[in-house]
């Protein structure tokens, strides 16, 4: 019940939140993939046309998870998450696992996560932590050259869009973080949650991004400076 009484609280976070942990952003200062061009290695045509080589840059990005770990701006968000008493959803496009390892606990990741992977065949989806080769055979059904990494690749439906459109509906705050707003339908729900009637809406970015203009506060700066002082202030406000 006391949920219905206070207002919703919805995160969207992209890959500006993991920077400062070590984990490169996509079109930051490089404006590739970690050298890749997004279309030889995040497409599903690039996973039909070179598996072998889909495989070796997601099996170096899940072993990389393992040389990073959550900064402040992870941990202020699961402080928020705790703290917060009224319906709260984190949506990361991250697939790192950053989050979950602050603690998060109410996060969907609708790009899909390094850690997991899925088979083409039976359609299973495991958790996965080590090299991944075509000839891997799924443990499910045994079939190999099926399975791939369980990563939303471009041209491809994000995961959870009805849960995501659902907590936009209701939400009176809306917070994005570290989000280039040029990966659409991510950079999109900024409109949703304002034609939803979400009032306040905040962008926290080193600058503003391609959708900037749908925002009503822009804070300006590192996540791990302009995010935990963000969080304190939102629980402080509740008890105001
Ligand atoms: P993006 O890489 O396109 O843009 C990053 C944004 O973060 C930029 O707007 C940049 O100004 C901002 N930024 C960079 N450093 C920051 C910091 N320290 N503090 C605050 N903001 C900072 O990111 P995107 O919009 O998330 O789109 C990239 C896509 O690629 C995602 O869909 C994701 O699936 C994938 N990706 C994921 C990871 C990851 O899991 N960590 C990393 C790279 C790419």
């Amino acid at each position: 019940m006391a949920g219905l009484l206070h207002p919703g609280l919805v995160i969207l976070s992209g890959a500006g939140l993991s920077a400062e942990s070590g984990v490169p952003t996509f079109r930051g200062v490089h404006g590739l993939w970690e050298g890749h061009r997004i279309e030889d290695v995040a497409t599903p045509e690039a996973f039909q046309r070179q598996p072998d080589l889909v495989h070796r840059f997601y099996n170096l990005r899940r072993a990389a998870l393992k040389s990073v770990v959550p900064n402040a701006a992870h941990d202020a968000l699961v402080r928020l998450e705790q703290g917060w008493p009224g319906p709260f959803l984190h949506i990361t496009q991250n697939v790192d696992d950053l989050n979950e390892r602050a603690g998060a606990k109410k996060l969907l990741h609708m790009h899909g996560q390094l850690r997991q992977v899925r088979c083409l065949w039976c359609r299973c989806v495991l958790e996965w932590n080590t090299d991944l080769e075509v000839s891997t055979p799924c443990p499910e059904c045994g079939r190999t050259g099926r399975l791939r990494p369980d990563i939303v690749w471009f041209g491809e439906m994000p995961y959870y869009i009805d849960e995501i459109t659902r907590a936009l509906q209701t939400a009176s705050v809306f917070v994005c973080i570290g989000s280039s707003g040029v990966v659409y339908p991510a950079a999109g729900l900024v409109r949703l949650a304002a034609e939803s009637g979400c009032a306040r809406r905040i962008e926290v970015n080193l600058e503003p991004a391609d959708v900037s203009g749908r925002f009503t506060e822009l804070r300006q700066g590192p996540a791990t400076r302009e995010v935990p002082q963000l969080v304190e202030e939102l629980l402080a406000d509740l008890s105001r």
